[in-house]
């Protein structure tokens, strides 16, 4: 049995078949059609929509790679109010959506209380939504009000599952240890958990890949976000190149293969190196992609790498651009919030 076959009907390989199968591109076809039968298996032709509210880019971190790392003195700072946050959320419904992923920097000037507030009075105007969060590293009890808040699902990367491999992307006050806690801290409170990892930072092997892969499988997450790193002009890491596309759209459908009924967003950073970036990534097996709902003046202020794209049009202008795009690969945007088909994989 071919090593692609094997993996489609075991949803599983050894360490070495997945070096094997990572280090090459000669299985990259037959892995794309697999790939894409087994999500019309569990999702047809169905992609899902999030609208992406980016609110604010105050970080208290400075992630090694990131654009609005705490240290970079030259990004522009902004917060959007609870009414500018809400009334995304309401051109998002009018438009189509039905979830909303509020995802901003570690921000500690929104208190626990206003999160809740922010997600309670969007769950109330819209109580057939799915609200997402995305803030980064919390305390236990932090999640808990917001989980009581109305909050169905949150997102966190756990970026890289090996701890060497963490340390020399972050500053010694992170640890991977923290944030895998926060991770399955926040299962256990019963969200929808989206966990992740960046393909091609820097000092990432093929091993860290496959480690990455071990931790999603006792994770086992309901949502799974890759993307290449891109290199930012302000970081420690301007000078190193950017992730792979093509190994990203192999881990794509690796990891659509290994986890037949996880949501997979085809993401921004794809469609930033490649003009048809997140067409191919739906190709390979994604379901998912996140226009932004952001208002267009703090767009580009949102630039966690360099040359992001999406910074210049409105809502409705991105919805209608990545409709086409989902509609030219051949497959159709639905309007429902999109939970995963089942917790258990
Ligand atoms: N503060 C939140 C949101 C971070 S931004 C959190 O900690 O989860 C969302 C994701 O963007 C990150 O998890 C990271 O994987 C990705 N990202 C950050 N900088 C990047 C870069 N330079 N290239 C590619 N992806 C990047």
């Amino acid at each position: 049995m071919s090593i692609v076959n094997k993996l489609e009907t075991e949803c599983d390989l050894s360490d070495s078949d997945l070096k094997a199968l990572l280090e090459t591109d000669i299985y990259d076809d037959k892995l794309k059609v697999s790939a894409d039968k087994v999500r019309q298996k569990f999702y047809g032709k169905d992609v899902y929509l999030r609208g992406l509210i980016e609110f604010t880019n105050h970080c208290k971190n400075n992630c090694l790679y990131c654009g609005i790392r705490a240290d970079n003195k030259n990004c522009e700072r902004y917060r959007l109010s609870k009414g500018e946050i809400f009334s995304c959320c309401r051109e998002g419904y009018e438009l189509g959506f039905r979830t909303f992923v509020l995802q901003g920097g570690e921000d500690l000037s929104y208190s626990d209380k206003d999160i809740c507030e922010i997600v309670s009075n969007v769950k109330a105007a819209y109580p057939d939504c799915a609200v997402t969060l995305s803030i980064g590293e919390r305390s236990k009890q932090s999640y808990i009000d917001y989980f009581n808040a109305g909050t169905d699902r949150y997102l966190l990367r756990h970026e890289t599952a090996n701890e060497e491999h963490y340390k020399r992307l972050h500053p010694s006050s992170m640890s991977s240890d923290n944030r895998k806690r926060c991770l399955f801290d926040l299962k256990e409170i019963g969200y929808q958990v989206g966990s992740g990892f960046m393909v091609g930072s820097p000092f990432q092997t093929t091993e860290c890949l496959i480690e990455d892969l071990r931790f999603l499988q006792v994770l086992e997450p309901d949502m799974i976000g890759i993307g290449p790193f891109i290199s930012h002009k302000h970081t420690p890491f301007k000078n190193y190149k950017n992730g792979s596309i093509s190994l990203t759209l192999r881990l794509i459908s690796v990891l659509r293969l290994m986890f037949p009924k996880a949501l997979i967003p085809a993401t921004t950073a794809l469609g930033t190196l490649h003009p048809r970036g997140r067409e191919m990534g739906l190709a390979c097996g994604a379901n998912v992609v996140m226009p932004n709902l952001s208002p267009v003046s703090v767009r580009n202020k949102y630039a966690i790498y360099d040359n992001k794209i999406c910074t210049g049009e409105e809502s409705a202008q991105c919805r209608t651009c990545l409709e086409r795009r989902v509609n030219s690969a051949g497959y159709k945007v639905v309007t429902d919030r999109g939970d995963a088909k089942t917790r258990l994989y």
